[in-house]
């Protein structure tokens, strides 16, 4: 008779090397989808609070996977993040922004929002990287690169972000509230500007616990001297309350949906308009 345990034992292990196999089938299909071309860069605008101008986009990766068609980023970007695939796919991105570039305005108070992996600041990877966009772009064409604080962002070498700021990028710290950044390293690193995370957006006009977190958020932003975007704003209600808050730059559904890169022309003249 087989002990029980035995099975167990074997029952797991089992599972263990289906879970492994599969995720190193979808990091091959990763690898892949690169080499095909199966992404796409999404933009979403981002606008100023009092006066709706748009002052950027943030571009989002989506891809169109042959078997599973469009796969959410929510998927994708974490398991990327686990096999070493983040690089690569941001330098995607990199790439794909320079194949959209004249579709973007060529002023300075425009900016073109990539969200970057803490790995790609090691050793200044992410310089040599950008030596590309500095070639294709116009000289005013300016980046923001969007670092998540889910990431320990502690270690990041102060050096290769005074070497980007000096090129005119700006940095910002995404999903604000939700990680770990410590005052002392918002005074050392002084990102340009902080995303506030859309879960206290949501949060706004409820009495849960992140409807005083947010306005805590704020006055820190405010104190510090550093620019607040708040994002995932999808009421008037939300905008309201932010623009009296004085968050100077809002995204979200209320202003415009992510939209495939051609289509962006098009909504910036009628945004224009308006
Ligand atoms: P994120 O950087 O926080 O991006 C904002 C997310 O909020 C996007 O989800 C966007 O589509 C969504 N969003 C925008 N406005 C609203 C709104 O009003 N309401 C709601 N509920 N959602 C809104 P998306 O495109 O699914 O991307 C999810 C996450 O995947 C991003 O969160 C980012 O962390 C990651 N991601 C996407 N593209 C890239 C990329 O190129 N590189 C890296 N490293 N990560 C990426
Ligand atoms: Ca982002
Ligand atoms: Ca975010
Ligand atoms: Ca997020």
């Amino acid at each position: 008779q087989v002990p029980l345990a035995l099975l167990l034992a074997l029952l797991i292990g089992y599972m263990a090397w289906q879970a492994s196999a599969s995720r190193m089938s979808f990091s091959r299909e990763i690898t892949l989808g690169i080499a095909r071309g199966e992404f796409e860069i999404w933009c979403q605008p981002l606008v100023h609070a009092q006066t709706h101008a748009c002052t950027g986009v943030e571009l989002l990766l989506r891809w169109n996977n042959p078997r599973q068609g469009w796969i959410s980023p929510d998927i994708f970007i974490p398991l990327a993040e686990q096999e070493n695939l983040i690089v690569p796919l941001t330098r995607y991105v990199i790439d794909r922004t320079i194949k959209h570039i004249d579709i973007f305005p060529a002023s300075s108070d425009f900016h073109i929002g990539i969200n970057v992996a803490a790995d790609h600041f090691r050793n200044g990877l992410i310089l040599n990287d950008l030596k590309r966009y500095w070639f294709a772009c116009r000289p005013s064409q300016r980046l923001m690169l969007e670092l998540t604080e889910r990431e320990d962002l502690q270690h990041l070498d102060p050096q290769v972000f005074r070497q980007l700021r000096a090129l005119g990028v700006r940095l910002a710290i995404d999903d604000f509230g939700t990680g770990r950044s410590s005052l002392a390293w918002l005074e050392m690193l002084k990102p340009d500007v902080l995303k506030i995370d859309k879960s206290f957006t949501a949060a706004i006009g409820t009495d849960s616990v992140n409807s005083r977190v947010i306005s805590m958020i704020i006055e820190l932003g405010q104190r510090l001297g550093i620019t607040l975007v708040a994002e995932g704003v999808e009421t008037a209600l939300q905008e309201e309350y932010l623009r009296r808050q004085q968050v100077q730059i809002l995204q979200g559904w209320l202003f415009a949906r992510p939209m495939p890169p051609g289509e962006f022309p098009a909504w910036l003249e009628r945004h224009q308009r308006l």
